[in-house]
């Protein structure tokens, strides 16, 4: 048997060679084929959306790869105010999303606690616990998770970058900490979240015995959704300042980003994946082909136009100047064209999590 075909059938049975074989198998076109066989055999040729609002770009953290890092002086700086997230959120309610993540940098504190918290009642007001509710708020305490818990939010979504501490060292100023931020997913479970974490892909220094390990973590720390995208350079950023950036660059980072979505179909099977906008950033077409690599999940933004703008973490951010509608109804036409069917008014839980 192949080891495409042994990934396909049985799941989470790979050694870590093989794993590193996947990431570098020579027919990526088979690779990504595979992988969507396996995405429609367990979730069926269906696309679940989740309405994407970036309230605010102010973040206390300074990881170099990000552009609204904290010491990043050019960023004009914003948060909505709670009656602009809730009306967004009751936007993508009503336009049947059936799922929310709210976003932004990250802020710790008793106020923020709050805020957050008297958003997700009024948000859950509306929504119930038909409305899916994601939040993606960086590092906090457990007891504030707990706190958001109990006002609605569903799942969270905190990325690990990668899952080699000594990697995370080189791109985060000392004080940021790996362990920390790993304990955080456990927390999060604790508190009874659809827990989802990811990676960045093509990151300075980053090997495929990496990526490997990256898959390996998250079904080590049983995820229920994958969020990970290619890394792509900010030029007000440490990291991205003197980067190299070319054509032929940015190709390799879309490839790099789908075969990790590809192989960790290939190896998680039943968990949510999402085609992340950075693969959007680097082509068109990237949220469609991360589709068909064996992701199902896209998060179309829905945050106001007028902000789009502050809330860059890379260069060439896609739909800066479009508003929701638009987008929507963009989005639909391109997964209509693939033969995919968009879950409208559905949560679009993770099966993995169903299944525990
Ligand atoms: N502040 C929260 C946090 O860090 O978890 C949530 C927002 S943060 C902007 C969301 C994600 O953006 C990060 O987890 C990181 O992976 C991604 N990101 C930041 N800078 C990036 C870059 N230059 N290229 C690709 N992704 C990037
Ligand atoms: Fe802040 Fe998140 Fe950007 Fe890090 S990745 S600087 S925590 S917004």
């Amino acid at each position: 048997m192949s080891l495409l075909n042994k990934a396909a059938v049985v799941p989470r049975a790979l050694t870590h060679r093989e794993l590193v074989e996947l990431l570098t198998w020579p027919d990526a076109d088979a690779l990504f084929a595979a992988a969507y066989e396996v995405k429609c055999r367990e979730i069926g040729r269906f696309v679940s959306f989740r309405g994407l609002v970036e309230f605010g770009n102010i973040c206390e953290k300074d990881c170099y790869y990000c552009g609204i890092r904290k010491s990043n002086g050019n960023v004009h700086r914003y948060r909505m105010d709670a009656d602009e997230i809730v009306r967004e959120a009751e936007w993508a309610f009503k336009e049947g999303y059936g799922s929310l993540v709210l976003q932004s940098g990250e802020l710790t504190g008793e106020a923020n606690a709050t805020f957050v918290e008297n958003v997700l009642r009024r948000i859950h007001a509306f929504g119930g616990d038909d409305f899916g509710v994601t939040i993606s708020l960086g590092e906090q305490n457990e007891e504030t998770y707990r706190r958001w818990r109990e006002a609605g939010a569903h799942r969270y979504l905190l990325r690990i970058e990668t899952s080699n501490p000594e990697l995370y060292a080189k791109l985060h100023p000392a004080d940021h900490s790996w362990e920390r931020r790993r304990d955080s997913l456990r927390a999060l479970r604790r508190c009874g979240y659809q827990v989802g974490s990811g990676v960045m892909s093509g990151l300075p220094g980053q090997t495929a015995d990496d990526l490997a390990a990256d898959i390996e973590f998250f079904a080590a720390e049983d995820l229920d959704m994958i969020g990970m995208g290619p890394y792509i350079p900010h030029a007000e950023t440490p990291l991205g300042k003197d980067a190299l950036w070319t054509s032929e660059l940015r190709k390799q980072r879309l490839e790099l980003g789908l075969r990790m979505i590809a192989v960790t179909r290939l190896y998680l099977h039943d968990v949510n994946i999402a085609a992340a906008t950075a693969l959007q950033a680097l082509d068109p077409e990237g949220r469609e082909k991360g589709l068909l690599a064996g992701a199902n999940v896209i998060m179309p933004n829905v945050t106001e136009t007028r902000y789009r703008a502050d809330y860059q973490l890379y260069a060439g951010k896609p739909c800066l100047n479009e508003n929701s509608a638009l987008c929507r109804g963009c989005l639909e036409r391109r997964i209509a064209a693939i033969g995919e069917t968009i879950l409208w008014n559905r949560r679009g839980d993770s099966l993995h999590w169903r299944r525990r």
